[in-house]
Parts: structure tokens; C-alpha cells; sequence
């Protein structure tokens, strides 16, 4: 089954082997797992944790699109049609904002010529534009913030509230009607991680039109690592589909074999790209419809990936 992952760190993985001399990155290191994964279509997320300059973000997001361009087995989303392409599909993505300081709308308008299709306010840290779930729970986004969103929101890009706080999650809610999606994050009541989503805000973006990527992170599926399988990933996209419906689950894998320090905290069947497979076959033993399958594995995806093209 034909998979579409709505959250990788692929810039961040390209920007720190190009410094230690590697070429052909995606071709040697990704798209061989992308290959026997099944993974058609790929978010790639030049990812910034909060220190980061307005330069780094540039200078992130250009090496990535360097390393797309030179890569023939993948192609880089830029409009709607691109989605029907044989290759691999790059969709541009952004994960924390927090090189932007300043001058919020000019910038926005650079990552969207950039073909940044969505991106998300912050990670997990606080920033000028918002504040993300490691920090104070009384602020939200700013008044940079709400005008980073409509900027967004005019430009049709999507904004990604997987890192968002709780106050900075329902403040975007309040003041864009942009398309709101969660890239990778699970259900709260099925694993009290900060990261996932409480029922009301899994309603709120389905009621937007949003999507939920479930997240192969072990940390994120459940809270005894015993249970750190693909059969308890699959409860989460079940969770969703129950809760508010078939449209709105996803995926988006968030895989971190390619980061230094993660070797040991694997989901097990999903150690990386090259397993995405094993959701489908753990979906399928609960017997989904092939109907709801497709949907779930990328249907629902391609839909609001799309809404970022028009
Ligand atoms: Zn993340």
C-alpha cells in the first residue's frame, strides 16, 4: 500500500551530513528506505529547535532543495499536478519558526517562493511568533504569531500544530481560518505525552478539515516501552478514525534512525522508513476496509497536501 508520511527531518539530516563531506545524501541514505517502505510521498522538514537564525533556516532549507534537485528518483511538489508524478514526491516543510525574529510577513513570503507548503509556529520551545510545549503554558502565540498565521493563510500553506501548547493550539484555532493540521502527534488519552492531542483538539482541526499523523516516536504511542510496536501505533490511528472519523488519520512516521543518540528508542517493526509497511499489515488484522486503508495511508493526506497548491 502506497504510504504518505507527513513528518520526516529530512533537511535537518541533509544540512548535517553535506557538513561531514557526504554527497547524494537522499539517494544513498533515504531513498532506499522510502523505496522498500512504500513511502510514495514524503513531508521534508528542515527542522530548527529553537536557536537557530534566520540564515540557518535559509541556509537549511536551500540545502535541501539543492540535494532534491540533484536527485532523479525524487521530485519536488511545487504544484497539484506534481502529485501524480511516478517519483518520489517532496513536499516542502517547516518545523519551528524560530529564525524568524523580525519582519514575519516578508519572511513568510520567502518559505512560501520557496515552495514551503506547512510549517509549524514553533517546536517544542517558546519563540517570537509562539510558544511550543516546553514552554510557559499561559502564553500562546503573539501578535507576530497572528500575523505569521494569516500570512500563511494567504498564501494557502498549512499550519502544522504539533508542537503548538495548549493555549498556543487554540489561539491559532481562534484566529486563522487556515487549513490546521497535527503532522505527528497521537492521542492524549491513550498516552498522557505532552505531544499528543486531547479529544477536543483532535475535533477542533477535523472540524477544519485537518488530518491527524499518527507518530511512530516510541515515547508517543505509549507510556510502558513494552508496548513500543507497531500494534500499538495502530491503536492510536484507530483512536482517531473512531473519534472523529476515517478522513482525518494519517500518518507521519517522524523516523530518527538517522539521528545520533536515538539508536536505542525504536518503535519495534518501525525501526525506520524501510518498515512503514508494517502499520499497514497491523491495520489490516483489525480488519479496516481496504477503502478506509487507502484513505488512512494516503488518500487523506494528498487531499489537504493539495489544498497548499491551490
Ligand atoms: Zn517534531
Amino acid at each position: 500500500m502506497k504510504l504518505v508520511d507527513l513528518h520526516a527531518d529530512i533537511g535537518y539530516d541533509v544540512l548535517q551530513k553535506k557538513k561531514e563531506g557526504y554527497r547524494d545524501i537522499l539517494k544513498k541514505f533515504h531513498v532506499p528506505k522510502w523505496q522498500a517502505g512504500g513511502i510514495d510521498t514524503v513531508c521534508m522538514a528542515s527542522f530548527f529547535d529553537g536557536h537557530e537564525t534566520w540564515e540557518d533556516m535559509q541556509e537549511m532549507i536551500l540545502a535541501l532543495k539543492e540535494e532534491i534537485a540533484s536527485c532523479e528518483e525524487i521530485v519536488l511538489v511545487r504544484k497539484k499536478e506534481d502529485f501524480s508524478s511516478p517519483y518520489i514526491k517532496a513536499v516542502l516543510s517547516v518545523e519551528g519558526m524560530c529564525g524568524i525574529r523580525e519582519q514575519e510577513e516578508t519572511r513568510i513570503d520567502w518559505l512560501h517562493e520557496q515552495g514551503i507548503a506547512l510549517a509549524s509556529l514553533t517546536w517544542n520551545d517558546e519563540n517570537y511568533l509562539a510558544t511550543g510545549v516546553k514552554g510557559d503554558p499561559n502564553r500562546g502565540i503573539s501578535e507576530a504569531g497572528i500575523r505569521a498565521v494569516r500570512r500563511m493563510e494567504k498564501h494557502h500553506m498549512i499550519i502544522d500544530v504539533s508542537h503548538a501548547n495548549e493555549k498556543s493550539f487554540w489561539d491559532i484555532m481562534e484566529h486563522t481560518r487556515g487549513m490546521v493540521i497535527a503532522t505527528h502527534s497521537n492521542a492524549r488519552e491513550l498516552c498522557h505525552h505532552v505531544r499528543n492531542l486531547w479529544d477536543e483538539q483532535l475535533s477542533a482541526i477535523a472540524k477544519r478539515g485537518g488530518v491527524i499523523g499518527a507518530v511512530a516516536a516510541p515515547w508517543f504511542i505509549h507510556e510502558n516501552e513494552e508496548y513500543w510496536d507497531a500494534a500499538h501505533m495502530a491503536e492510536h490511528t484507530c483512536y482517531v478514525q473512531d473519534r472523529i472519523g476515517v478522513e482525518h488519520a494519517s500518518f507521519g512516521f517522524d523516523f530518527m534512525d538517522f539521528f545520533t543518540g536515538y539508536e536505542e528508542a525504536y518503535v519495534k517493526g518501525l525501526k525506520d522508513a524501510s518498515q512503514a509497511q508494517n502499520i499497514v499489515h497491523e491495520l489490516r488484522k483489525i480488519s479496516i476496509s481496504d477503502t478506509d486503508l487507502e484513505k488512512i495511508c494516503y488518500k487523506n493526506a494528498i487531499k489537504i497536501l493539495k489544498t497548499a497548491f491551490n
